[in-house]
């Protein structure tokens, strides 16, 4: 996508970016400073690039001259400037990037500004890739002058006053690098202080790894914080490196340094976010783990050191074993990062271990923020499994739906006679209540697990038992359920209940596998449950939008023989078993099963059914 040529050299920007410079020059005005980080971070990447490509390429236009980012500033004429020595640009590649929007999200992003543009969506700006433009918000004009390291380049400048059009010409540049320079507008100014720039890069640029002078004056302390001992780091250093890399406005839940000598060689600083970052910028949950080789940038997403369930671990790892000219599928493919990933992977996991124990409050909110991505490593990892399933969390029925416990703690308030772990997949904890398949625990007071991610219904079945005691759930037939005494003297005798089943069997037919007594209802008179061959009724849910064509598994309708209209059943078949009132009774309480599960499928059946047997009982 070029901008239109209009007269000689002169282009028209794409529509995009008439309407984000309007934007940014017409509402963004609450942190202007952003426009030095954002100059800052593209001289910086360009300065990267160039150092990679230093290693590899034999021909390079001034090969000796110093990495680096020079910034003058002039507080009597208001003139900036910022200058690099990195891979520069050509005239094609000015047009491309710097006339047209190259990300998709920015789109979406211009309109969540305009409707409510708040600071923190413009902390976003650079992670849209808007980021050059932001200097229109301070200037009326800008001039970029680039040539790009190949020797036989030419130089280009590219001038616009960020309306509706640029323009772009060859010109004689000796140097490699890109060279922008504007001056600020009234109201501005104080950015043509050194002070002022100086302060603004201590606070958003200060981890940038290539130095940066300021009217000659070096500014950032160009520090591998990882390097450092732990006495060492201030938890203010590391808080202020953490969303520099993050980008996360939050300072991290918890941190931790790896340092490894012998077979492999790396050092790796952590950490693990509050929470999940803003969902609608993906690039966020893309940056993950920043690659280094000797203190040597090389990567900044990298996707193959952590398994996908610790992704949301961001941080940093620096090994020398890593040949710095190595490309992306030589890193996916290498030994050493399988090594590396290894022992990261162990670390973390005893990270999390230590911080479970050592901070409740902080661990749960872990687990909040990322248990759904964490808990799926138990479907993927043999060797951590039992690690994994300790660190796992739950609601209870026992308890407030704040508070989560592990396995081991429901383990060790179990009654002796209790032999199995008892789980409900519930769409919220408060839906629990709807679930007749609950009375039975509730009224013996044995805990239920609450488990209510949606992710809950693919993992759970991969954890089998714990500590020898199996994994069941309350909605399936096979769960060890004594019958309590005061069911018993009060439930019809077992002949007449037979006959009871043999009837629903028949009037049900095959929508139903079988009938049996219930040994879990207490106030309900039927509930539906799987059979142990079958799935739990949630996760078939679950599975259904996952494939459709998937198959739900014939149900069992457990009755309730102590329950009176079950009690009632029985009577009206004595008297009379051709009255048809049982038939639609009989069907009345299985839909009414099928509504408390979300399925029943024609309510308008449903109700007049009812209305029937209301009439009936009106007469
Ligand atoms: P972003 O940096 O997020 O991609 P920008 O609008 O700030 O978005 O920059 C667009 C592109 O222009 C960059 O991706 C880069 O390719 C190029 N660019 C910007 N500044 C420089 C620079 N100083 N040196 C080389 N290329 C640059």
């Amino acid at each position: 996508m070029e901008g239109n040529e209009l007269q000689h050299n002169e282009y028209e920007f794409v529509a995009e970016i008439k309407q984000l410079l309007d934007i940014i020059i017409h509402s963004i005005y609450t942190h202007p400073e952003i426009f030095i980080r954002e100059l800052i971070s593209n001289a910086s990447d360009a300065l990267n690039k160039m150092r990679l490509l230093r290693l590899t390429e034999p021909k390079i236009l001034d090969p000796e001259s110093e990495l680096q980012i020079n910034i003058f500033v002039d507080s009597t004429t208001s003139n900036f400037i910022i200058e690099d020595t990195g891979i520069g640009m050509t005239k094609d590649e000015v047009v491309q990037q710097i006339g047209t929007i190259a990300h998709s999200g920015t789109m979406e992003f211009l309109q969540r500004l305009k409707e409510g543009g708040s600071a923190d969506n413009l902390n976003l700006i650079g992670k849209f890739g808007v980021g050059f433009y932001s200097t229109f918000m301070v200037t009326d004009e800008v001039t970029l002058e680039t040539r790009t390291y190949m020797p036989e380049s030419t130089g280009v400048r590219w001038k616009s006053q960020g309306k509706d059009k640029y323009t772009i010409e060859e010109i004689e540049k000796p140097k490699r690098g890109t060279k922008i320079f504007f001056k600020l507008k009234e109201q501005y100014k104080e950015y043509a202080t050194p002070e002022k720039v100086k302060a603004t890069i201590k606070k958003y640029s200060n981890f940038i790894d290539f130095p940066i002078y300021v009217n000659k004056e070096k500014v950032n302390t160009v520090q591998a914080i990882w390097y450092k001992k732990k006495e060492e780091l201030t938890k203010d250093e590391v808080e202020e490196f953490y969303k520099f890399i993050s980008s996360d406005s939050k300072p991290p839940l918890s941190y931790f340094q790896v340092s490894i000598e012998g077979n492999v060689n790396f050092k790796a600083l952590l950490f693990i976010p509050e929470s999940l970052p803003n969902y609608f910028v993906p690039e966020l949950f893309e940056k993950t783990l920043l690659l280094y080789s000797n203190k040597v940038f090389i990567q900044d997403n990298n996707q193959e050191i952590l398994p996908d369930y610790l992704k949301f671990v961001k941080g940093v790892v620096d090994t020398e074993d890593l040949p710095l000219n190595i490309s992306r599928e030589t890193i996916q493919n290498s030994p050493l990062i399988l090594k590396i990933k290894k022992i990261l992977t162990t670390k973390i996991l005893n990270h999390l271990e230590e911080l479970a124990i050592s901070d409740n409050a902080k661990y749960n909110q872990f687990f909040k923020s990322f248990g759904s991505i964490f808990k799926s490593g138990i479907t993927i990892e043999q060797s951590h499994r039992d690690k994994i399933i300790e660190l796992l969390r739950y609601k209870s029925s026992k308890s407030d739906p704040e508070k989560l416990i592990s396995l081991s703690e429901y383990v060790q308030k179990m009654k002796p006679e209790q032999k199995e772990i008892y789980y409900v997949l519930a769409e919220t904890f408060d839906s629990l209540d709807k679930n007749p398949n609950i009375e039975y625990f509730r009224k013996n007071n044995i805990e239920v697990l609450v488990l209510t991610d949606p992710i809950d219904a693919l993992v759970v079945p991969f954890i089998i038992e714990y500590k020898g005691k199996p994994l069941k759930s309350i909605d399936m037939a096979d769960i060890r359920i004594e019958k309590s005494e005061f069911q018993e003297s009060e439930r019809i005798d077992a002949e007449l209940a037979n006959q009871l089943f043999d009837k629903i069997k028949n009037v049900l037919g095959d929508k139903i596998l079988n009938v049996q007594e219930s040994n879990r209802l207490v106030s309900s008179p039927v509930t539906l449950v799987t059979s142990k061959y079958g799935h739990d009724a949630r996760a078939e849910k679950i599975y259904k939008i996952i494939d459709k064509n998937f198959q739900s598994s014939a149900k069992i309708l457990e009755v309730n023989t102590g329950h009176p209209i079950i009690k009632n059943l029985v009577k009206m078949m004595q008297n009379n078993p051709e009255n048809h009132l049982i038939d639609s009774i009989i069907l009345q309480l299985y839909d009414e099963a099928l509504l408390l599960e979300g399925e029943l499928e024609n309510p308008k059946e449903f109700i007049e059914r009812l209305n029937a047997i209301l009439i009936k009982v009106s007469e």
